[in-house]
């Protein structure tokens, strides 16, 4: 069963909680419990297996044939070649490569399942209507998302990216999407008022009265929906099979994570892999110069009204960390009352937790971040060591791991989340490994470049982006994006 993070709802089934995305009156759905599983068990199955067994355990509503096919998306070609999240050693650490889907970022590991997830959901609750699926994106849930839920069958998508808040590679992904229940919108501010403008169309009420009326519920594909966060715990469990596998870590041994952070969906899935049983010793969230969190680990006090910085690493540009909020749930002993002062709306995003929650977090996490120099560095000097490149963001967690290293000398075999392929970022990339930054680099030429100066091989999903037919994007103020709704989806404005 499924309660609220604000002790407002509980006794909800996972189909209920993935249906509704995010608790109605506010608040988020975590499961009441975790289930424990032994990944001895484990040991021999294919992803496609791991998938099943771990996600079975959350969604006991589920027939097992149903998850059999949703999790066929692991082993149907999907994902490029035969490992979807392959461990691959570098030095003596492990990289799990987590962007061999469609879109080359890590969203796509639960978005190619989601759509899914939310259909057979939605029929359990017998609800007769069509969704609407709003997304608000900083680059890469975007793109996953369209992928995703293209072409299905009483779904619909609405992606609001921020004007100029993407790199040119992330746009034009998303802008040239095929599928007609696709929609892609710009909105003229920066991601969190992209994502703030996105939450209020959720408690619209008359907006929500008006698509009723048009056979349309909202729901959300972004990490505050559980759907998206359960697939995510499946490749922690993969990681630390496969490190056994490669005798990196002893019978029974731990093992490190370390996950550059954003919305803090990622780093959740380890923490509750963890709880599941899984050997996961320290769990190391970094960030770029956005770095509240980093901030908060320090002195227990989240301050998201600061400064926000557009960074190499765009898709962790966030001050308000959604999926925090689950973490100091469980952090806080579960203490739904705390948590509701936390986020009640008058504090706007800011608040102090007790020491006995703050030294909860430090005892699991260790937090820390990079700046850009720090980031660009890292990607070249790891480049010269390893001849492996690292994207800016997973560059960030290199960096966060290698002062974590320095400064606790602890020399636990360690993994780092890698969540997008270099290609997508790669005139930054390359500023970094030539140490030269050609203003007015073509965008397009710097992946050829890349895979020149590299050897590494362009995604099929990048390929020839420049080529394709790109859709015209309407733009909009935050404040007027329930006029685009409007505009799309209700019958009386068509
Ligand atoms: C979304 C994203 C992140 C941040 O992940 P969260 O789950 O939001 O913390 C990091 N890197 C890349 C490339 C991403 O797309």
């Amino acid at each position: 069963m499924y309660e609220s993070t604000r002790g407002n709802l509980s006794g909800q089934s996972a189909s209920q909680a993935i249906a509704l995305g995010m608790v109605p009156k506010g608040g988020l759905f975590v499961p009441s419990t975790f289930p424990v599983l032994n990944w001895q068990e484990l040991q021999g199955l294919s992803y496609r297996e791991v998938a099943k067994r771990v996600m079975t355990a959350y969604l006991p509503d589920f027939a097992e044939v149903t998850l059999d096919k949703i999790v066929n998306v692991y082993a149907d070609g999907t994902f490029d070649g035969q490992n979807p999240a392959p461990l691959v050693s570098v030095g003596d650490f492990g990289v799990l490569e987590l962007w061999h889907g469609p879109t080359s970022a890590f969203k796509d590991m639960a978005l190619q399942v989601l759509p899914d997830l939310l259909k057979i959901s939605l029929e359990q609750i017998s609800l007769e209507a069509e969704v609407l699926i709003l997304v608000a994106t900083s680059g890469d849930t975007g793109k996953a998302a369209l992928e995703g839920f293209k072409n299905r069958a009483g779904m619909h998508i609405a992606v609001f990216y921020p004007e100029g808040g993407v790199s040119p590679v992330q746009e034009r992904q998303m802008t040239t999407t095929e599928g007609s229940n696709t929609h892609v919108i710009a909105v003229k501010g920066n991601f969190d008022q992209c994502q703030t403008a996105v939450k209020q169309m959720f408690s619209s009420e008359s907006l929500k009265t008006k698509l009723w009326e048009n056979k349309l519920v909202f729901s959300s594909a972004n990490s505050i929906n559980w759907g998206r966060l359960l697939p995510q715990i499946v490749y922690y469990f993969w990681a630390y099979l496969q490190a056994v596998e490669q005798d990196k870590v002893a019978l029974g041994g731990v093992m490190n994570v370390v996950v550059p952070t954003g919305n803090f969906g990622n780093l959740l899935a380890a923490y509750y892999a963890q709880r599941m049983g899984l050997p996961i010793a320290k769990i190391i969230c970094a960030s770029n110069k956005n770095n509240v969190l980093t901030n908060f680990f320090a002195a227990g006090e989240y301050q998201s009204q600061r400064d926000f910085f557009q960074t190499i690493s765009p898709s962790m540009d966030i001050l308000i960390s959604s999926n925090f909020e689950r973490f100091l749930y469980e952090m806080s002993g579960r203490k739904a009352d705390l948590i509701k002062d936390w986020y009640a709306p008058e504090k706007r995003g800011s608040f102090k937790v007790d020491l006995q929650t703050l030294n909860n977090c430090r005892e699991v996490v260790f937090a820390g971040w990079a700046s850009e120099e720090e980031t660009l560095e890292t990607i070249a000097h790891s480049y010269k060591a390893y001849q492996y490149v690292f994207d800016p963001h997973t560059a960030v967690g290199m960096k966060v791991f290698e002062d974590y290293r320095t400064s606790s000398q602890d020399s636990t075999f360690t993994v780092i989340a890698s969540t997008a392929s270099p290609f997508k970022f790669a005139p930054n990339v390359l500023i970094a490994l030539e140490g030269i930054n050609h203003k007015q680099r073509d965008e397009w030429q710097a992946l050829a470049d890349l895979s020149q100066l590299t050897g590494w091989k362009i995604p099929e999903g990048l390929k020839d982006l420049d080529k394709k037919k790109a859709r015209n994007v309407d733009s909009f103020q935050p404040e007027s994006i329930e006029e685009a709704i409007r505009k799309l989806f209700i019958k009386e404005n068509l």
